[in-house]
């Protein structure tokens, strides 16, 4: 399949686009990026890249970072990680606290923020302080998108933080029902630390193929994750990587996917390649709305979906 060619349609095709979408401001580092860009990168088993548009620009993968702190999590954890957290789609906002309340403090699923905080928190009982848990999950995201350089930025992390009353919220509503272990200000922090990691659409369709096989990297060989994890990690990312429009991304795209509010989306096909794409104007359920756009198109002019 001529892949190349495909990309340069999509990036065609989605250009009278880039002005519909709306750049996250309730992060205000986030405010100032300009929303004209677009990148799409897709990366093989083989380690052959295809990439269009602004596929080495760094940008804050945000709530893609979710998708590693889970893998991580249950990796160390196993069964007993559903304890605190529900796998269910939550139907609501990424930051919704109403459910959370009437739950009694179990999140939904590890991909709303309630959830994502939570998994942070049992990341910090596993590696022992705040710190080695920041360390291990950078180390991890290297290693998985084989690329040192991958930093996270802390004029971001530290925006978050300042403006992070929900987040804040949704951990102390946590705290108040016995289902988070350590101190809230260093589980959020630690928390807007993994979503202030920076990575572009290479790395990124590069870091997603241990998930399209089976947990091991078809590159290196390495093992991260059992067969069995990473079937529940795509299924999670199915049903719950968009919030509450998973279904609305399953109907169009047909793939696992894992947004995030820094405009970036990650996919993949089984057996077949990682994808990302990244676009930072988002529709209004905090997706970005050309990156979703995109991967509909590259799913209907490829006929590679899971369906
Ligand atoms: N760091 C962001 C937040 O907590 C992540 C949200 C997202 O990407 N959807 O609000």
């Amino acid at each position: 399949m001529d892949y190349q060619s495909i990309l340069n349609e999509i990036a065609d095709e989605i250009t009278p686009l880039l002005k519909d979408g709306k750049v996250a401001d309730y992060i205000p580092a986030l405010s100032m990026v300009d929303p004209n860009q677009f990148g799409m990168s897709i990366t093989l088993f083989d380690g052959t890249q295809y990439s269009v548009g602004h596929s080495n620009t760094l940008f804050s993968i945000q709530s893609i970072s979710k998708l590693f702190t889970f893998t991580l999590a249950l990796k160390f954890h196993g069964f007993d990680l559903y304890k605190r957290i529900g796998h269910e789609p939550s139907g609501n906002p990424f930051n919704s606290l109403v459910q959370l309340e009437y739950e009694k403090g179990k999140p939904r699923n590890p991909f709303i923020n309630a959830g994502a905080i939570n998994v942070t928190d049992a990341l910090i009982n596993h590696y022992g302080d705040e710190t080695s848990a920041y360390e291990e999950v950078l180390k991890f995201i290297r290693a998985i998108a084989d690329e040192d350089s991958i930093r996270s930025n802390p004029i971001v992390a530290v925006s978050e933080m300042e403006h992070g009353y929900r987040n804040l919220a949704l951990a102390n509503l946590m705290k108040s029902f016995n289902n988070l272990d350590n101190n809230v200000l260093d589980v959020v922090q630690t928390y807007f630390n993994h979503c202030a990691v920076e990575m572009s659409t290479k790395m990124l369709s590069r870091a997603m193929l241990y998930l399209a096989n089976h947990g091991v990297d078809p590159i290196t060989g390495k093992s991260y994750i059992t067969a069995q994890q990473a079937k529940r990690i795509n299924a999670v990312m199915l049903t719950c990587g968009h919030y509450d429009a998973s279904g609305d991304f399953a109907f169009h795209v047909g793939l696992p996917g894992k947004s995030g509010v820094g405009g970036g989306i990650v996919a993949l096909i089984p057996k077949k390649m990682g994808i990302a794409v990244w676009s930072p104007g988002l529709n209004s359920n905090g997706n970005s709305l050309v990156g979703t756009m995109a991967l509909e198109l590259f799913t209907t002019k490829t006929g590679l979906s899971i369906f």
